[in-house]
């Protein structure tokens, strides 16, 4: 069957004008710049950002840091309960957040239903630690002393993000920092911009009081590096590229700053000879070409063992090639556009490069020049096998619909070409054979790990990151996703009425 394509649908709506906002207030930037934001599936302009400078950071960390005083004294449930409110109001908005979403950044409508969802999870479940934040008690070693730990804020919160998941992973970020009293200036991506917008909007329609989260729109390095820098910024939280990731941890890490940093995956679905096919195929195709590749969990690696081989590659094969690309919104697409015309270069370019270095191509390899889908930003899905971990296809993030497949002959070298490359976020195994799942639970070293699903498809109540370079040891979301932006203290309470000297005044008779 050949891929079918649908055709861009037309936009009249007119663009959106966006505002940076700084202490409650909606303002342009201050020099007056402006970058045109597109949607990838037809080309047509859906908003105009602010373009700012870092003159624009300063006021917005000023507000931060003046919000701070008030807003971190506010008790945790009060806190806690704009979270919750805005929860109920996302839910009542979150068809025209997808639909925007789609807009914005391409991804198909019932997967922007899916990640509004997920948000809506991440604002009530960080809304309920508004009740817990738990600290801990501990036995003291002396007589009539108490010892706790307790959580404080850390303070003003850079929070930067990537455009793949525009709404989920800013609610990874501020939900937590918010709970736990911190303020923010969140830099979003100029390349899905309205979301941004749309959260903090219904934040404060919730109660969010001024200048508690200020944003700050800029695509120039120079707007991140500047909040990065800033003085008076005290945790960045950044999620986005690997090369970035490192310039950002660098600069925080040499202010002695507390920063969080989740970056690039190259993630992989081991298929073993007892595999169930039919399971691991659906996977696999969900894993490389949902959101067109574009997630850092994609799947972009297959490592199977030969004896199953030439049957898992047909299979995936048949799969691609049905698969409908397309703009997002129309009913029935499965891929979307990727982001831009640079995205677009840059996977034609490691296609380039596969062929070059002899991987074999089975699918798709160029972009989609269907004159149904002029204007948008498409690449057929692509399959490439007989790559060998040498290859650039094998180890770099491509961030588009292309998939290569590394045939092995046994678990162990699997392993190793798994854990061979920079980044560690997500894995899988397709097996029945329970003892070789566990072995790979034991040596696959990756933050994620599935059994018999495809690397995509976390859940907000477990940890959220990766080893090696896809981050710096943080994880987000669930219980972990708390301690970035919590300070822990230890408190003793000496009720002895005299001086005790810990680990001196011991009465050993
Ligand atoms: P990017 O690194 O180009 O940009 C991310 C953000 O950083 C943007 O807001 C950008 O404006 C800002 N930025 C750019 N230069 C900066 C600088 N010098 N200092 C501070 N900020 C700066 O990434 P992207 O293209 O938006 O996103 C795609 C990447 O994000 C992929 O590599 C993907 O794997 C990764 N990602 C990782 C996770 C994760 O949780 N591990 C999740 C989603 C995306």
């Amino acid at each position: 069957m050949a891929t079918t394509y649908t055709a861009a649908r037309d936009v009249t709506r007119a663009p959106e004008d966006l505002a940076n906002l700084i202490d409650g207030r909606w303002v342009p930037a201050q020099a007056g710049g402006v970058v045109e934001h597109r949607d990838p599936a037809t080309g047509a302009v859906v908003a105009r950002v602010p373009e700012s400078t870092p003159a624009d950071v300063e006021l917005a960390v000023e507000a931060a840091r003046r919000a701070f005083r008030t807003w971190r004294l506010t008790p945790a449930p009060r806190r806690a309960e704009v979270l919750f409110r805005a929860a109920e109001i996302l839910t009542r908005r979150k068809e025209e957040l997808a639909r925007r979403m789609t807009e914005d950044m391409g991804k198909v409508l019932e997967e922007s239903r899916g990640e509004v969802q997920e948000g809506i999870d991440m604002v009530y479940y960080m809304a309920g630690e508004g009740r817990r934040l738990l600290g801990q008690t501990m036995p003291a070693e002396l007589p009539n002393k108490f010892a706790m730990v307790v959580r404080d804020p850390v303070g003003v919160v850079a929070a930067i993000t990537p455009w793949n998941f525009p709404f989920s992973i800013p609610t990874w970020k501020l939900c937590p920092a918010l709970v736990a009293g911190n303020t923010v200036v969140f830099k979003p991506s100029t390349d899905a911009p309205r979301l941004a917008r749309d959260f903090i909007e219904i934040l404060i329609e919730a109660g969010l009081p001024a200048g508690v989260v200020n944003i700050v729109y800029g695509a120039a390095p120079a707007v991140g590096d500047a909040l990065v820098r800033h003085p008076d910024v005290n945790v960045v939280s950044f999620t986005g590229s690997t090369a970035v990731g490192k310039q950002v941890a660098a600069a925080a890490g040499s202010l002695m700053k507390r920063v969080s940093v989740e970056l690039g995956g190259k993630n992989a679905v081991i298929v073993l000879g007892d595999a169930d096919l039919d399971l691991a195929v659906e996977a696999i195709a969900w894993g490389a070409f949902g959101t067109t590749g574009q997630r850092c969990t994609a799947t972009s690696r297959v490592i199977v063992e030969r004896s199953v081989q030439a049957e898992l590659e047909r299979r995936l094969v048949e799969r691609a090639a049905a698969l409908r690309v397309g703009p997002g919104l129309e009913p029935g697409v499965q891929v979307g556009p990727v982001i831009h015309a640079g995205a677009l270069a840059k996977i034609a370019q490691h296609v380039e490069a596969a062929r070059a270095e002899g991987a074999r191509l089975l699918c798709g390899g160029s972009r989609v020049t269907d004159p149904a889908l002029t204007g948008g930003h498409f690449f057929a899905p692509t399959i490439f096998t007989d790559v060998t971990p040498g290859m650039r296809l094998a180890r770099e993030e491509v961030f588009g619909p292309v998939l290569a497949v590394m045939p092995v002959d046994s678990l162990d070298e699997a392993v190793d070409i798994v854990n061979g490359v920079a980044y560690g976020l997500s894995g899988s195994i397709f097996t029945r054979d329970v003892n070789r799942a566990f072995r790979a639970i034991r040596d696959v070293a990756v933050g994620i790990l599935y059994i018999n699903a495809g690397t995509t498809g976390a859940e907000i109540q477990t940890p959220f990151g990766g080893t090696r370079e896809t981050g710096n040891g943080h994880r987000e979301a669930g219980t972990a996703g708390i301690e970035a932006f919590t300070e822990l203290k230890a408190v003793y309470v000496d009720y002895s009425g005299r001086l005790q000297r810990a680990q001196i005044d011991l009465d050993l008779s």
